[in-house]
């Protein structure tokens, strides 16, 4: 009896609203199966050099799924923020089976959602609308476009995901002319920078193109990243770049990524942004095994 007494005491404890308060926000990390050469697309080594920048910050505990969907899904319990590194478009594994419907699940419930660089790639027939009302926007095939550039970013909003960054310029595969919900709405551009001529008229890593509507925009800025406050209370935010993993290497590229880690998952991010250190050997860490 007094076992249960105090079982008891211990379990009301733990549901008190402030221990609620104080609980730790919970991240999870998936990164994709390897696909390109050394250096390119290493999702696995790159959600884990995320995993460790983020170790220092406070009441956050970050969990990493590596080499694609998770086997047993009961890792997305709990959890309040969720990024995708991974290869896309039709194989993107969060178009595979039922997994919408299990995601869009999660989203009601508020669960941050970020995708990274192809993650951001879903056929506009299938997740299309869904990552549009999750994330804002998506890549679309045919639409928008994936060249290498060197985008400057010059100005950043006054938004918490910008906390800390500095004036940057990085030579990314950043895609861009995302399809956004109509009229962008409630989309909050993060990452704004204007493609040269050259830029616009390819050619694109794949396909090459040039297409038509993107060189008919000469001059006109694009959006590599954004985030969006969703009406379900949750956060959501695309970024495009992030196929070279040296660019982690980068102290702003990889400061804003990190914020917006942080505030996918409800929290407020720090002041100055999450402060991170990256050695060459940090990068040099966990890459995939070359084919
Ligand atoms: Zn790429």
């Amino acid at each position: 009896m007094r076992l249960l007494i105090v079982a008891l005491i211990a379990a009301m404890a733990t549901l008190s609203p402030q221990a609620m308060a104080e609980e730790n926000k919970q991240l999870l990390l998936i990164a994709g199966t390897p696909s390109h050469g050394p250096g390119d697309h290493e999702f696995n080594a790159g959600v884990q050099l995320l995993a460790q920048c983020l170790k220092s910050v406070p009441n956050l505990e970050v969990t990493i799924q590596l080499n694609g969907w998770p086997k047993d899904e009961a890792i997305f319990d709990g959890k309040d923020g969720i990024l995708m590194y991974m290869d896309g478009g039709a194989n993107h594994p969060a178009v595979q089976e039922d997994r919408l419907a299990f995601l869009g699940g999660l989203m009601k419930k508020g669960v941050g959602f970020m995708c990274a660089h192809y993650g951001v790639d879903v056929p506009a027939d299938n997740g299309g609308s869904e990552f549009k009302q999750w994330i804002g926007g998506y890549y679309e095939a045919g639409y928008s476009c994936n060249p290498m550039w060197s985008p400057e970013y010059k100005e950043f909003p006054d938004h918490p995901v910008a906390n800390g960054v500095k004036p940057f310029q990085i030579k990314d595969e950043w895609y861009m002319h995302m399809r956004f919900r109509d009229d962008i709405s409630g989309v909050t551009p993060l990452l704004v920078g204007t493609p040269s001529d050259d830029v616009r008229d390819g050619p694109y890593v794949h396909p090459k193109g040039p297409y038509e509507h993107i060189q008919a925009d000469k001059g006109k800025p694009e959006t590599m990243m954004w985030a969006v406050e969703r009406e379900d209370g949750g956060r959501g935010v695309g970024f495009t770049g992030g196929h070279i993993h040296k660019n982690w290497g980068h102290d702003d590229f990889r400061k804003i990524v990190l914020n917006a880690l942080v505030w996918i998952t409800g929290m407020d991010v720090p002041e100055n942004g999450v402060e991170s250190t990256v050695t060459a050997e940090d990068l040099a860490k966990n890459l995939d095994p070359k084919n």
